[in-house]
């Protein structure tokens, strides 16, 4: 983008006065203060066009989305947002486009007291990446590496098909809630912890990895956290392997010592967040499917074969 064009259009989508930020957006950095003894978190996702999200998306739900998953990376780690940046590339200057584009934006980011502070903005194809930037006490932070034998499973929150499969079935696109509250009531409780992005099954096996362990999932218990209306009419073999398998939930996955089942049950009170049993490490590696009664379930899933 050329010129006073890309200034003017920084100035008037993306620019306010920072205030938690001694610097914010307008200088060649920006400043960011993170309290003493606190660690910065950072993480970064992208956005494509045709990969992600349609042409059709609602702009307000794509500014959405797109900070969302990247908060989402926060609350796994347990990490409050402190501020983020914006890299945009666009086809054209939409002026109601970006309106309702940063509309969404600020919403979630206000919501979460998570600064915009700097970006890029340039020509092309429609391609968004965030930048987000978070603060955690020094050694506090929920890692993927920290489960043990013994731990307990659990899934916040409710899951649903994947975001693509949602958005090319109903023509819009998810509005995910990233679980930071509950991210940061898990801090000493949780061993290790992931963000749902690639279906339960996907990213509970980077938690096992990480860790060293197995799990035994308990695949009903999965599917009962099927978001109702999605998969309604769908008999069970369907019903778990959209739970085990399907994706983009941006709910948290984490592990927790059985005994710390009332703390993790009083961190979901404190934050407004269900919390679900649904497994347990177990040493052997690898992932054991189970069913209500504790019955070995052969169902292939696939993100399963990364565990074959
Ligand atoms: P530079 O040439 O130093 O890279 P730019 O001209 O690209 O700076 O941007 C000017 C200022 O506007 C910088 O502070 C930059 O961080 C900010 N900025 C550019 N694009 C965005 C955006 N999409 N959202 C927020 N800030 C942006
Ligand atoms: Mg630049």
């Amino acid at each position: 983008m050329s010129g006073s064009g890309e200034f003017d259009l920084i100035a008037r989508y993306f620019t306010r006065p920072a205030r938690r930020s001694p610097l914010g957006v307008g200088d060649d950095c920006a400043l960011l203060a993170p309290a003493a003894g606190m660690q910065l978190a950072v993480s970064c996702d992208m956005l494509v066009e045709g990969r992600h999200f349609l042409s059709t998306v609602e702009p307000a739900r794509l500014g959405h989305k797109a900070l969302a998953v990247n908060l989402s990376d926060l609350a796994a780690c347990g990490a409050r947002p402190l501020a983020f940046t914006l890299a945009l590339s666009l086809p054209a200057v939409d002026e109601a486009w970006l309106a309702d584009f940063s509309r969404g934006l600020y919403a979630l980011a206000d919501a979460h007291g998570c600064e915009l502070v700097g970006g890029d903005t340039t020509r092309g194809p429609l391609n968004l990446c965030i930048t987000v930037f978070g603060e955690v006490p020094a050694g506090a932070a929920l890692l993927r590496s920290g489960a043990r034998a013994g731990d307990d499973v659990w899934v916040s929150g409710t899951l649903s098909l994947p975001a693509e499969a949602f958005e090319l079935a109903r023509g819009r696109m998810e509005q995910p809630t990233p679980r930071v509250a509950l991210g940061l009531a898990l801090r000493g409780i949780a061993t290790a912890a992931v963000d749902i992005s690639d279906g339960l099954v996907g990213d509970l096996g980077h938690v096992l990895r990480a860790s060293g362990v197995g799990a035994r999932l308990d695949a009903d218990a999965a599917a009962n956290l099927l978001a109702t209306g999605d998969t309604a009419g769908l008999d069970i073999d369907l019903r778990r392997a959209c739970a085990l398998a399907g994706g983009d939930d941006y709910e948290l996955a984490f592990t927790a010592p059985a005994s710390a089942r009332a703390a993790v049950e009083q961190a979901g009170r404190a934050s407004a967040t269900a919390v679900t049993r649904v497994g347990a490490i177990e040493a052997e590696a690898g992932l054991r499917l189970v069913d209500a009664q504790g019955a070995p379930v052969t169902q292939h899933v696939a993100s399963f074969d990364h565990f074959a």
